[in-house]
């Protein structure tokens, strides 16, 4: 990583209807980009890591004050150019194409490995963007909690008869996106051990409401969880250590977790994964003096945690990777049967992508909760059926505190996402809401991504490194007018491993913020129904057939 990147300075998201640009349209994607380096939101705002290890949101501190200078003169009909957290050009172009458009941490495919990455990284030519990081539509950890609320909940139900209370979830990494387990497991009704190896990310875990106590040893968190059983309420409890050590413990102390996962940043082999019998220390002096070998130790690290994995799973517990490409790692380094068990989207949320849902969000540029509450109250109103998605407004409501600027993200599909997009515009515009609003998606969606170990694992075509559609999704969003576009390389994943492209939409209440809302908050969910009606799925042919997609291979 590029180490000439530290800075003291705290940065956070204007508020309020004072515009610092020229209009709304840059004024929007100026305090995103801050809202992502605000202490509360990002994990290391120094180094301008927002989260996954080390995905950034500009690559350095000259090219931030460049991005944020340029935001601010940026006029209606032209467009920044950001390659891989740069801003390399300002073009003419006109008032209804997007006004950012981001590339970040591409590679040719025969040169897309973290070797390569890492020699360029460096060099100071290249960043790594993670999803929503260099993409300005990182949220905080709530963004990742829903879409967990989902996957718990869905094993809930499948697995445990929908009634979960008492089952133990076990888990490893607090980071980023890793903080939104406790809270995801014990809003679905499960307890939680989630094992983390740095003290600090407890602590700022437990500060945010997501975590509910630590322990330092796994009795101390057996007798905790026991204790919650009793009182017949769900506990997640964060167990300082290496993650592999717990599960070790677990197995010799005969304990098999009903559910088991791990989102240790293992799609990152250097700076993601403690290697096992390693201090902190070590880890973190030798990611810079000898980052080969921290890489050949953690890949072997991950080789037992994934036979431990596997073992369990033998023995009944309910086993998925949560995106972090352990698997891949574990089998790099020699572990058999690696991908033995599933990733959560082939078992879990596939079918959800089938109907084109996926992460949807929003974030108030305003800075006021009340706004968000509003919008959530709109929600409601405008899909009175969703009892799931009621229940998850309320635990929201009543469990996730807003980091940086107030967000929301729900989980809605096609059909539904433009109907709220316009919803939140007509509150912009008649005032109900107090300044205008950023619509979004995280990269992790339906039609948006390519990732043959997570997103698409399994596809029932065999396309799963097919990589042409979250292209078109990009280039399709372009042209929709989005208000910035990105396409990028790696993410959760790791180089090599995924391409995906993110989209921000401004609601601003004007006519043409309507049409363009109406236009890509319809197509980018359609084309993800494409995406899987493609493949073959029934439920995308379905879902493509009710909402009348033309399809002109599939008879729809
Ligand atoms: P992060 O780097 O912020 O956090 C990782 C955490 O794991 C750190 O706090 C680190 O201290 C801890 N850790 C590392 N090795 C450990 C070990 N051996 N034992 C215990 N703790 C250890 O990353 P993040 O943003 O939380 O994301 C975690 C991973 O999960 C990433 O690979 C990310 O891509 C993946 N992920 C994917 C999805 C998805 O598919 N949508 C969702 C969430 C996370």
């Amino acid at each position: 990583m590029n180490t000439d990147t530290k800075n003291t300075r705290v940065i956070r998201a204007p508020t309020g209807n004072e515009l610092n640009a020229k209009s709304w349209q840059t004024e929007a994607p100026l305090r995103l980009l801050m809202n992502n380096l605000d202490p509360d939101v990002a994990e290391r705002p120094e180094d301008l890591v927002v989260y996954g290890g080390i995905g950034r949101a500009a690559r350095n501190w000259e090219c931030f004050d460049e991005i944020v200078s340029q935001l601010k003169e940026l006029e209606a009909d032209e467009t920044l150019l950001v390659q891989s957290g740069k801003p390399v050009g300002v073009l003419k172009t006109h008032s209804k194409a997007p006004r950012v458009l981001i590339a970040n941490g591409n590679l040719v495919p025969r040169w897309a490995t973290w070797e390569k990455f890492n020699e360029l990284d460096k060099l100071g030519l290249t960043m790594y963007g993670q999803m929503t990081a260099g993409s300005w539509l990182y949220i905080g950890s709530q963004g990742i909690v829903q879409g967990t609320f989902e996957t718990f909940s869905e094993i809930g139900r499948r697995h445990f008869d929908g009634d979960p209370a008492g089952r133990l979830v076990v888990t490893g990494g607090l980071g980023g996106m890793g903080g939104a387990q406790p809270l995801a497991a014990t809003m679905a009704g499960f307890n939680a051990i989630v094992v983390e190896c740095q003290p600090s990310k407890i602590d700022f875990r437990i500060r945010s409401g997501y975590l509910d106590a630590k322990a330092t040893s796994l009795d101390e968190a057996l007798t905790m969880i026991a204790d919650a059983n009793a009182k017949g309420e769900p506990l997640s409890v964060g167990l300082l250590g290496n993650v592999i050590d717990v599960l070790e413990e677990m197995q010799i102390q005969g304990i098999v977790p009903d559910v088991l996962t791990d989102q240790t940043s293992a799609h990152d082999p250097v700076y993601g994964y403690l290697p096992r019998n390693w201090t902190l220390t070590q880890w973190q002096t030798n990611q810079v003096a000898d980052p080969a070998l921290v890489s050949v130790e953690a890949k072997k690290s991950m080789a037992e945690h994934v036979k431990l994995m596997l073992d369990f799973q033998d023995k009944g517990s309910v086993v998925m990777e949560y995106g972090n490409n352990l698997r891949a790692m574990a089998e790099e380094a020699g572990a058999a049967n690696a991908f033995g068990f599933p990733g959560f989207v082939e078992a879990y949320v596939r079918p959800l992508f089938c109907k084109g849902k996926g992460p949807f969000r929003w974030v108030a540029l305003s800075g006021d909760p009340e706004d968000i509450y509003k919008t959530d109250a709109k929600v409601r109103e405008l899909m009175p059926d969703d009892t799931f998605l009621h229940r998850w407004l309320d635990k929201a409501r009543e469990h996730i505190k807003f980091q940086g600027l107030p967000s929301r993200i729900c989980w809605v599909g096609l059909g539904d996402r433009d109907r709220l997009g316009r919803a939140f515009n007509e509150m912009v515009r008649t005032g109900e809401l107090s300044a205008p609003v950023v619509i979004g998606r995280d990269h992790m969606d339906s039609g948006s991504v390519a990732s043959p170990n997570r997103e698409t694992e399994g596809m029932k075509d065999g396309s799963d490194a097919i990589s042409d559609w979250p292209i078109l999704n990009a280039l399709l969003n372009s042209a929709n007018g989005a208000t910035w576009v990105s396409f990028h390389h790696g993410g959760g994943m790791g180089m090599g491993y995924s391409q995906h492209s993110g989209i921000a939409l401004l609601a601003d209440g004007s006519d043409d913020a309507d049409e363009m809302i109406a236009r890509t908050l319809w197509n980018d969910p359609a084309s993800g129904v494409i995406r899987h009606a493609d493949a073959g799925y029934e439920g995308a042919i379905e879902c493509a057939a009710e909402h009348r997609l033309n399809l002109p291979m599939q008879n729809c």
